[in-house]
């Protein structure tokens, strides 16, 4: 004859069973073993505390309407958990005592309906309602976008160094969210996906997940299409390091996918798990978005990402280069560095397309071909002649180094080469006269101006002057 307590689950499994789907039910109603029936006290074994807790926030309320409905309103509810231990699973068991009338009601709003029906539930599998051995989550993460591959410089060093801490404590520092953003090119999904890889490392019992928000918004959609918007609201919830790459394209769209990230991002924020996300504006910029998601991502950091100087510039190119294990005169390579200072996707392609050129015509590369080529590259995206670029090219004129201009030297021959740079920053680019300034040994906006006119005087009166100023003005149409 069966024990009492066998009888009773056996009664609150046909009740549960008719409320629920096939598959809702062999994953986690199965599972469960009754132990004990004393003073109207039931006890059920659960395989795991992950198991537990999911059952306690999905199925809190219909677990408490069936025992009450077979045990009378004077019950109580008693969970036993198999202990995870390194040897295996261990019979140790802890046991948790819970008190129905308050947990019945805590977290309805979050239930999944019990009459589910389960037509295309398989169609949609990564969110399927996890079982328990699924609920390892493959991480999107690009695992050749690491910190170590990420070259560190002034313009990206707060976000780095940011990230790293949130790598190493995630959801517990200050730095939740963490919002990284910048232009286009600069680094954002590197630097992600980076912090996303030291995370495990340092942490490799965290679920980490990268998506972008288009891939987020897709998938919203699609669950929302199956019916299994909760599956896909519980799933996210389960991250422990959640990544979303992008945001501002949601901006004036997809108002629900927004809410349902909203509810997501106040789920994991409650519970100390890390969120990094990247945009291509700054948090008061986010035009578009809800204003209370807004108002959430300025709750962490927000970590600018700026273009790179021109030494980071020259940095990252001798990485790539050092990875991909080929040599490259050190003057070509300066000279993409000089030319293109957009963003580091161009730069990247810039040595790409020589790279490529070289070995196709089987030419040296030389900075002949780098020059040509570069002309042909930048070309289409309408080089500008930037501040570095003339400092380099009116230092080498002079023999000078670089660093000279921006020294506090008063020597003549400097101070002259610093003018002329001053003097072809104000006539080739579009900078003000204090960028100018800042550019060339922070000077202020009027010493740029004196500069100007210094150099324009000197060359209507000085001959060999004019001669300096003429011939360098060639090699900026070279
Ligand atoms: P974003 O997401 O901001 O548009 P990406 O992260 O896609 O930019 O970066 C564009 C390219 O530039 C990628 O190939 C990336 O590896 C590279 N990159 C950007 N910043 C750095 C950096 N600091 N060091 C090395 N590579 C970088
Ligand atoms: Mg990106």
């Amino acid at each position: 004859m069966e024990n009492d307590y066998q009888q009773t689950w056996k009664r609150c499994l046909e009740i549960i069973k008719d409320n629920l789907n096939d598959d809702l039910y062999n994953t986690w109603f199965k599972p469960i073993v009754p132990v004990s029936l004393i003073d109207n006290e039931l006890t059920i074994q659960v395989p795991s505390h992950f198991f537990y807790e999911w059952l306690e926030k999905n199925f809190n309320e219909l677990l408490w309407r069936t025992i009450h409905e077979i045990l009378g309103p004077q019950c109580n509810l008693k969970y036993s958990i198999v202990m995870d231990t390194n040897e295996g699973k261990g019979a140790e068991t802890i046991t948790l005592q819970t008190n129905g009338g308050e947990l019945g009601k805590r977290n309805a709003h979050q239930t999944i309906p019990y009459n589910m029906g389960d037509q295309n539930r398989h169609g949609f599998n990564p969110y399927a309602l996890p079982g328990l051995q699924k609920v390892k989550v493959h991480s999107q993460l690009r695992e050749n976008y690491t910190l170590d591959n990420f070259v560190e410089g002034e313009c990206n060093r707060l976000a780095r160094a940011a990230g790293y801490a949130v790598a190493q404590h995630p959801g517990t520092t200050a730095y939740n969210p963490l919002l990284l953003y910048g232009g286009v090119g600069l680094g954002k999904t590197h630097l992600a996906n980076a912090i996303g890889i030291k995370t495990k490392e340092f942490n490799p019992d965290k679920t980490v997940l990268y998506v972008t928000s288009e891939q987020f918004m897709q998938q919203y959609s699609e669950a929302g299409r199956s019916n299994s918007t909760n599956d896909f609201i519980h799933f996210y919830e389960m991250i422990d390091v959640l990544i979303i790459d992008d945001i501002q394209f949601w901006a004036n769209r997809v108002q629900r996918t927004q809410e349902a990230f909203f509810h997501i991002f106040n789920y994991l924020h409650q519970r100390n798990n890390q969120i990094i996300i990247t945009s291509d504006k700054a948090p008061s910029e986010l035009i578009g978005l809800e204003d209370r998601l807004i108002s959430r991502l300025k709750w962490g950091l927000a970590a600018n990402l700026e273009a790179p100087s021109v030494e980071t510039r020259i940095a990252i190119l001798k990485q790539k280069l050092i990875n991909d294990g080929i040599e490259m005169p050190y003057d070509v390579i300066e000279y993409i560095a000089y030319s293109i200072n957009t963003n580091v996707r161009e730069l990247e392609g810039a040595l790409v397309s020589l790279i490529a050129q070289s070995s196709l015509n089987r030419k040296q590369i030389t900075i002949d071909l780098a020059k040509e080529m570069i002309d042909q590259f930048v070309k289409n995206s309408a080089r500008d002649i930037t501040i570095d670029y003339i400092q380099k090219v009116v230092c080498d004129y002079f023999n000078l180094s670089v660093d000279s201009i921006q020294s506090r030297t008063r020597k003549r021959e400097i101070v002259q080469a610093r003018q002329l740079t001053m003097y072809f920053a104000k006539k080739l680019t579009k900078s003000s006269l204090a960028v100018i300034g800042a550019q060339c040994g922070n000077k202020d906006h009027a010493t740029v101006l004196h500069a100007c006119r210094t150099v324009s005087n000197l060359a209507e009166t000085d001959k060999t002057f004019r001669a300096y100023v003429e011939e360098i003005e060639k090699k900026f149409k070279e």
